[in-house]
This record gives structure tokens, C-alpha cells and sequence, in this order.
């Protein structure tokens, strides 16, 4: 699934680059989509640059409807960034369109491009180096749902339909362990029974959802730390990119991601379960951060949920590895016959101590909730 030259210089040509750019070179770590900056010459004989980049449809299967997603949320930032007396070239992703005027351009297999302003003087981390980070990173991606508040969320398209319905997740599972095709089910009894027991706990989130409890959001749903660019010389996050996944969703959802492999000690795949821990220091970083943004325009109750977020998503994330286990690997790569299940295992460790913790977990969201 490499790229062509050939779908490489079309794309370049559909946005209007063509012979005019100095150069380009792949560019980031992004393990999902294919990125390069464009460099193009000014007039004042400086460079200037965008992103080019090819998206997966492997995972996006409606690239249209991504771009409509995107085009409706950068645009209505740039406004709320102006507002704000901020600098919308900088503090958000702009699409630009190619030359015909499509929010993309499909190539000769099929394949959609899409292109970016390229944000300048930024920095991108792959794993929190300093506690400070992962406090930025709370308080961006709060930011980011604050700008969008009053952005009408149900207008947005469900690109991946139930990607947080931990209660359909949960029936997936159930029927991934009837079937049970590669009779693995008595290698993880243990593991399995973990799941069964929380079958009330699925439903916590998507009831009151349901019920509407809790109200829909403009939800990020890839809130990793590589999916902020910091600024290079305040070191303060600075833009929030990779919006292909931009969802109508809860804000639950998005804190526990983040908290789910932020607050966590090892690797997702790491085998001593020994070195697996939930840190609740960590936590408490992020859910300094995140209030600090978000503690205006979250309803009570929103906030109330931000520790089921925790525990949920990381319940769920665990239910994935465990069922595409039991369904032979189909979903998630993996390098050794067991390691769906050594990821599923570390996930039920942390929800395991969260759960433990979680008095604890809400205490520290009132702590940031006060005035
Ligand atoms: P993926 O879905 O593959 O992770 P991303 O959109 O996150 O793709 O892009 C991959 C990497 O490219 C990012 O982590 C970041 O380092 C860099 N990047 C993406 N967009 C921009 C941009 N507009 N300006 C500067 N760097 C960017
Ligand atoms: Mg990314
Ligand atoms: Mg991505």
C-alpha cells in the first residue's frame, strides 16, 4: 500500500502545486494516513509550506463525509480562534481545497488526498517526556471542546458508526466468545469472566446518554499526545490536528482515552503486568488541565462522568484486544499469536485500578471544579 510517484505528483498537481514547489518529503510519525510537506517558494523568496496527505480508507470508508466533518469544524475554529484575538493560521487546521474546488482529490486507485497549512514553528511529541506535557495536553484538548460548544454537534457524520457504544462492543464480544472459531476461549477464562462481570457497567455511559443526561459533543476520539503540535518556543500546546476521526460523541469518551494510555505506566502490549499501573498523579495532571478549560461550559453532570470516561474506555479498548483474540486477529496487527490477549490484559490492570481508585478519581475532578 505504498504511493506511487505518480499519485504523489497527480495530488500535488490537484492542489495546485505542481512545478512551482521546491520541494516535498514525507513527513511525522502518523501511523494511519500518508503525510508530506509541500515546500513552496514566495515571492519574497522565502518558503512557505502545506501537508499533503493520502487518507487511509482502509479505516475511513466514507472520505467525503470525513472532509465535510473537517471543513465544518476548521472553518467554524477559525472564526472562534479570531475571537479569541488568537491566530487562526496557527491554532487550527485549514483545509484547502484543490484546484477544481473538491475538499479532496481521489487518484488513479481510488485513493483520497487531502491537504493542510502547514503550522509553523511546532512541535510534535510521540510519547510525555515531561508530567508538564501530559497537563497541556488536558488543557488543549478542553480548549478544543470549549471552542466548539456551541458548534451543532449532531450535524456532524457518525463516520464510524458506534465507535464508542461500549454496549455494542460488549455484545460483540459475547459473540465473538459464542462462536469462539479458534478455540481459544480456554486459554483466557480469566480474562473472560473479567469482561462478563462488568456487562452493567457498559451501559453506564450510553443510558444517560440515552436518556439525555448527557449531551452530545464535538468529540476528537484520537486524543493522543502526537495529535497536538506544541508550540516550539512557550512549549504550550498550541493546535489540535488529526481530525479524521471528529465524531458527535461524549466528552467522557475523549477524557478517557487520553487517560487511558497517558495515566498508564507501560506500553499497551507490555507482558509484565507487574510494571502496569494506573498513575493517579497523572490523572490528576490531566484533569487539571482539562477543567481548567472545560469547568465553565461542562454541565454537572458531564463532570460527574469524567471518571466512568476513564474507566469505560479503557474497559472497552481491553474488550477489543480480547474479542478480535478470540476472533484469530483479524482487526489489529499483531507480531506473535498471543498478543491481542497480553493487550487486552495490561487494559483489565488499569481498569482494575481505577476501580480501586475511583473515590479517589472523583475527588480530584471536584478538587478543579471549584472556583
Ligand atoms: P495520522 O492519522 O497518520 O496520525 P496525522 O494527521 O496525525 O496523521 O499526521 C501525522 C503527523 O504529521 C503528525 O503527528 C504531525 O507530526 C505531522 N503533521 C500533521 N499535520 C500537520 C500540520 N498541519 N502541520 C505540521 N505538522 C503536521
Ligand atoms: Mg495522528
Ligand atoms: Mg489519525
Amino acid at each position: 500500500d505504498g504511493v506511487s510517484s505518480r499519485d504523489l505528483e497527480d495530488a500535488l498537481y490537484a492542489f495546485g502545486f505542481g512545478l512551482q514547489c521546491s520541494y516535498v518529503k514525507p513527513f511525522g510519525e502518523g501511523h494511519i494516513n500518508e503525510t508530506y510537506a509541500v515546500y513552496m517558494p514566495t515571492e519574497d523568496g522565502d518558503e512557505f509550506a502545506y501537508i499533503l496527505q493520502r487518507v487511509n480508507n482502509n479505516v475511513f470508508k466514507d472520505p467525503a463525509g470525513v472532509m465535510e466533518n473537517i471543513f465544518g469544524v476548521t472553518e467554524y475554529l477559525r472564526n472562534v480562534i479570531r475571537e479569541e484575538g488568537g491566530d487562526p493560521d496557527r491554532e487550527t487546521l485549514s483545509c484547502i481545497k484543490t484546484k477544481t474546488g473538491c475538499t479532496y482529490f481521489e487518484d488513479s486507485e481510488g485513493q483520497p488526498w487531502r491537504c493542510y497549512n502547514y503550522i509553523p514553528n511546532s512541535v510534535c511529541y510521540q510519547l510525555v517526556e515531561e508530567p508538564e506535557q501530559f497537563y497541556q495536553s488536558g488543557n488543549s484538548f478542553g480548549h478544543f471542546l470549549k471552542q466548539l460548544g456551541n458548534y451543532p454537534a449532531s450535524s456532524l457524520k457518525e463516520t464510524i458508526p458506534d465507535f464508542h457504544n461500549t454496549v455494542k462492543r460488549f455484545g460483540n464480544f459475547q459473540r465473538a466468545l459464542h462462536r469462539d472459531i479458534k478455540n481459544r476461549a480456554v486459554t483466557c477464562r480469566g480474562e473472560i469472566s473479567f469482561v462478563l462481570e462488568r456487562e452493567q457497567d457498559c451501559g453506564v455511559l450510553v443510558q444517560q446518554q440515552e436518556e439525555g443526561i448527557l449531551p452530545l459533543r464535538v468529540t476528537h476520539n484520537d486524543t493522543k499526545l502526537n495529535n497536538i503540535l506544541f508550540d516550539a518556543d512557550t512549549g504550550k500546546g498550541l493546535c489540535i490536528i488529526d481530525l479524521d476521526t471528529i465524531m458527535p460523541g461524549l466528552a467522557a469518551n475523549d477524557f478517557g482515552d487520553s487517560i487511558r494510555f497517558g495515566a498508564a505506566t507501560a506500553e499497551e502490549d507490555e507482558q509484565n503486568l507487574d510494571l502496569v499501573h494506573f498513575d493517579i498523579s497523572l490523572y490528576e495532571l490531566y484533569v487539571k488541565g482539562y477543567l481548567e478549560a472545560t469547568k465553565d461550559v461542562l454541565t454537572p453532570e458531564e463532570v460527574e462522568s469524567l471518571p466512568w470516561g476513564a474507566r469505560l474506555m479503557t474497559l472497552e479498548c481491553g474488550m477489543r484486544f480480547l474479542t478480535d483474540y478470540l476472533e484469530g486477529d483479524t482487526y489489529f496487527k499483531t507480531a506473535y499469536p498471543e498478543h491481542n490477549l497480553v493487550r487486552a490484559r495490561t487494559q483489565f490492570r488499569l481498569v482494575d485500578e481505577m476501580e480501586q481508585q475511583f473515590d479517589r478519581m472523583k475527588e480530584i475532578v471536584k478538587k478543579y471544579c471549584q472556583n
